[in-house]
């Protein structure tokens, strides 16, 4: 280890910076943050240097830097860009045995600044040791994904109740197993929420259950989450980080495979996919599901394609849930409109195409189109998107021409959009059917419909 970290309390004490450029304002910012009394020492000073005389923590002390200065800091950094004046200041501070950092010169450092992922009270820093400090931000920004912003408000909750848990749970093994199911199961996903009074309640709860041995006590959680359209990327980081800590999973049909490989190894993974015309778990017996696991205390994630408020029957679920009394959120997923469009290079509004979106169902009942509003939806100036439209496209097409549309109006189908399987057929509201019928299309796939589709010809980015 060529370096020991270490978090230095730096509240009130004298830091100082020599050097007036924005390297030394980023500098005394850092210093700031924690707390610091920050000197900035330089001739000239840099405009957003002058800009931090607003804090009352800062002194701008304006000459050349001799020796000296250095007597009565803590802590000093010379982020000049002049070498040999930064190495004078190094030498002034050794001297001095003052803590010094020379900025991009290692080797006159006797500390240097990491990368901070700062979630205070939480804080994590990430050093490359001065080899690579591009390489310890690109880490910071991995890690920082991991940690919720909302993490230091959980770590502030758990030191509300620390000594009531340590009085409370006397075994200190039985201890460590009961905040480690507080900080990452329910609990502090609850916090993550902005729930933190909820959170609050579900803790006293969670330790009256522990103390009087009523298992029942501890209650499950389904967490509904949007999956995306298929590319695993497009998952946002909570519904990965829920896909790892579930006890089980159920999952639709629209869910990708190497979505599935992300969640959690040892979780039970339950299919209740509806094909068309063909449920293999009839929607009533997944609400009962989804309340029968939760009352047996699991955390369970119900994963569905794109988001769950979108064309997902997500409402539905939580219904039932709401009225079981199962505790519940919902995580929102990008929904395939927005993931294919985004793919496929058509952007659903444009200022010269479309003014606005409209999402609808293209589902057939009985053979036929469920009511649609055909006489607003052939108006100009609008970007149509239809979901589960592949068997209606003939029907689509053909009643838009009906009611005013241009019979040319560019029309996109997309198959299995952003995977590796994403095929785009274009064509317009005469054409697109007949191309459609030849090329042997398989579901999911998603029809746009208007003039932004043309726009593909130039933005078409993604070759899978
Ligand atoms: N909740 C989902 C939609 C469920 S309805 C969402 O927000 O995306 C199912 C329909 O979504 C499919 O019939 C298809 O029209 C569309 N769909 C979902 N994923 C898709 C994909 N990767 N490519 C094309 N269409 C998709």
């Amino acid at each position: 280890m060529d370096y020991l970290p270490i978090f230095l309390n730096l509240k009130n004490e004298p830091c100082l910076i020599v050097g007036g450029g924005p390297v030394a304002a980023r500098k005394a910012e850092t210093l700031l943050q924690a707390g610091g009394q920050v000197s900035v020492l330089a001739p000239t000073f840099h405009d957003l240097v002058l800009k931090l005389r607003d804090s009352e923590c800062v002194t701008l002390i304006q000459k050349v830097f001799q020796s000296q200065d250095v007597r009565g800091f803590k802590l000093i950094v010379a982020a000049t860009d002049d070498a040999i004046l930064n190495a004078q200041v190094a030498e002034a501070a050794s001297a001095h045995n003052i803590l010094v950092n020379v900025v991009d010169q290692p080797s006159l450092c006797t500390f240097i600044f990491p990368a901070i992922i700062d979630r205070s009270p939480i804080i994590a820093a990430v050093s490359s040791g001065g080899t690579s400090p591009v390489l310890a931000r690109i880490l910071r920004m991995r890690i920082e994904s991991l940690i919720p912003p909302a993490y230091g408000r959980l770590a502030r909750i758990a030191a509300d109740f620390r000594t009531r848990v340590k009085q409370a749970i006397k075994d200190p093994q039985i201890r460590r197993r009961f905040w480690e199911n507080v900080l990452s199961g329910p609990i502090a996903e609850l916090v993550f929420a902005g729930r933190d009074e909820q959170a609050t309640e579900h803790l006293e709860q969670a330790i009256t259950a522990e103390t009087s041995g009523n298992e029942s006590a501890h209650s499950g959680m389904v967490y509904l989450v949007g999956a995306g359209p298929g590319d695993p990327d497009l998952l946002t980081i909570r519904a990965l980080r829920l896909m790892q800590e579930a006890d089980v999973v159920v999952y639709d049909r629209l869910v990708s495979p190497e979505i599935l490989q992300l969640v959690r190894r040892d979780a039970e993974k339950i299919y209740a996919g509806k094909q068309r015309n063909r449920h293999t778990l009839p929607q009533a017996e997944i609400n009962r599901l989804l309340t029968d696991l939760a009352k047996a205390g699991k955390r369970v994630v119900r994963l569905k394609g794109g988001d769950p408020f979108i064309f997902g029957r997500g409402g539905e679920e939580i219904e039932t849930l709401m009225n079981e009394g199962v505790p519940f959120q919902v995580t929102p997923g990008i929904t395939a409109a927005s993931g294919c469009a985004a793919y496929a290079g058509i952007p659903l509004t444009h200022r010269d195409h479309a003014q606005s979106c409209t999402f609808l169902t293209g589902h057939m009942k009985d053979g036929r189109l469920i009511d649609i509003e055909w006489n607003q939806l052939s108006r100009p100036g609008q970007t149509l998107v239809f979901y589960m439209g592949l068997q209606g496209l003939p029907e689509i097409c053909s009643r838009l021409i009906q009611h005013g549309c241009p019979a040319d109006l560019p029309a996109a189908l997309i198959q299995q959009g952003t995977t590796q399987h994403q095929s785009v057929f274009t064509g317009t509201l005469k054409t697109l059917p007949e191309i459609v019928s030849r090329s042997g299309v398989k579901a999911p796939t998603l029809l746009i419909i208007g003039s932004v589709v043309r726009l593909r010809e130039k933005l078409a980015w993604f070759r899978p």
